[in-house]
């Protein structure tokens, strides 16, 4: 409750960002806040101790949040990153923007198998990166628990996307 009072303060609405009418959610001053990362990052470790094996962070924002969660649970952390960025073997899964299309990948050596995954994000928009990000979770061998997002843009119908997947968000717009 108050820690979710204190990580709403401290987030940025930009109009216009990064393009005409779209209204975007700026994290960065509450990553800047000593206070309100350290009780955000806190918070998250005591709804999931014992529940998570790996934390997996999207990038770039997921890795912000997924680092600090994972050393704080004593888990390892997977970076789920954009086509090109690592080094293979990699598994990838496209999907669909609305103009065009993007990749994402995972080694999928940094999943053991049967593990289980909680994916980390800072945003819930259309459910695309983070219904890939279950794909490659899976395809990686590793059993995805859900989503856990700092903030879910409700009108873009994410949650109705990821159809049947558990998902957690602090707030919701
Ligand atoms: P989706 O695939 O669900 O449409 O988009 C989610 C991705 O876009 C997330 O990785 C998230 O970082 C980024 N994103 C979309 N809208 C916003 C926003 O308003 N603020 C931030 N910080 N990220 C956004």
């Amino acid at each position: 409750e108050e820690t979710v009072s204190l990580v709403q303060a401290r987030l940025r609405e930009v109009q216009d960002f990064p393009a005409p009418g779209v209204l975007f959610r700026d994290i960065t001053p509450l990553i800047a806040d000593s206070e309100g990362f350290g009780a955000l990052i806190d918070m998250l470790a005591d709804r999931y101790r014992g529940k998570v094996d790996a934390v997996a962070g999207l990038e770039s924002r997921g890795f912000i949040l997924a680092a600090p969660l994972a050393i704080a649970l004593g888990v390892g952390m997977v970076t789920i990153r954009k086509a090109g960025r690592l080094p293979g073997p990699v598994v990838g899964v496209d999907y669909d923007l609305e103009y065009g299309s993007a990749r994402m990948e995972v080694q999928p050596f940094t999943v053991e198998d049967g593990q289980r995954v909680l994916i980390l994000d800072d945003v819930l928009a259309t459910g695309g990166t983070a219904n890939a990000a279950f794909n490659l979770v899976e395809q990686a061998g590793g059993v995805p628990v859900g989503l856990c997002v700092l903030i879910e843009l409700v009108d873009l119908g994410g949650r109705s996307a990821l159809d049947g997947r558990e998902i957690e968000a602090i707030l919701s717009y």
